[in-house]
């Protein structure tokens, strides 16, 4: 999953308001994040697969430290700890955060092919709607929408131009959505980690603009 993965981030924002959105942006794509960076030293590896699934093309055999069940639970908690440096409600913020993360793995198994392990790299788990695009592709676009809408709501702009710019941002979204769903695969494993983490961090970037624009950036 891509782009849904936003939607929990959004919609973690009112659980937690002190803490900013661009945390909750970085946290839901945490585990991603570390697998990016453990392939491009080959550490967790993927061969890439024109038409392996309707919704990707990474056939993703190894990754069991990042997307196995226990480093998906660990690497939620001590992203969750980074939640301390957030001012106030600190144990609530802690907990929203490492749920954000969380959420990841959660979402990645409705869409993954059997590639999740719940033991070490065996056991693997994965409901696979990612055979199907025209399942996996609205799927990904409505959770991302209701993600957007709660926080749009519970989290009601303090400016005037505020929610023009959060639906602009969720525009774009869509957009990249549907460019990544239909455009050639990259080329190696590496060229994928490199594009995930420069995606991540634009996107991290334009969300914390947006939560500023609003003025809601400390809730
Ligand atoms: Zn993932």
């Amino acid at each position: 999953m891509f782009i849904g993965h936003y939607g929990p981030a959004f919609a973690a924002k009112p659980l937690a308001r002190p803490v900013p959105l661009w945390l909750l942006f970085v946290a839901v794509q945490w585990l991603d994040v570390c697998w990016s960076v453990l392939v491009l030293p080959g550490i967790e590896k993927l061969r890439i697969v024109p038409g392996f699934t309707e919704g990707s093309a990474l056939d993703l055999y190894y990754m069991p430290f990042t997307h196995g069940l226990a480093g998906a639970l660990a690497l939620s908690a001590v992203f969750g700890l980074l939640a301390l440096f957030v001012r106030d409600r600190r144990a609530a913020a802690v907990a929203v955060v490492a749920g954000a993360v969380f959420s990841h793995w959660l979402l990645d198994l409705v869409v993954h092919v059997p590639d999740l392990p719940l033991i070490g790299d065996s056991l693997k788990v994965g409901f696979g709607l990612w055979r199907w695009l025209w399942i996996s592709l609205p799927l990904e676009l409505a959770t991302l929408l209701a993600g957007a809408l709660l926080y749009a709501r519970r989290v009601p702009s303090k400016t005037r131009r505020g929610d023009l710019w959060l639906w602009l941002f969720v525009a774009a979204m869509a957009g990249l959505e549907l460019y990544v769903a239909f455009a050639p695969p990259p080329a190696t494993p590496p060229a994928q980690a490199q594009n995930a983490l420069l995606v991540y961090a634009l996107l991290a970037l334009a969300a914390g603009l947006v939560d500023r624009a609003r003025g809601t950036l400390r809730g």
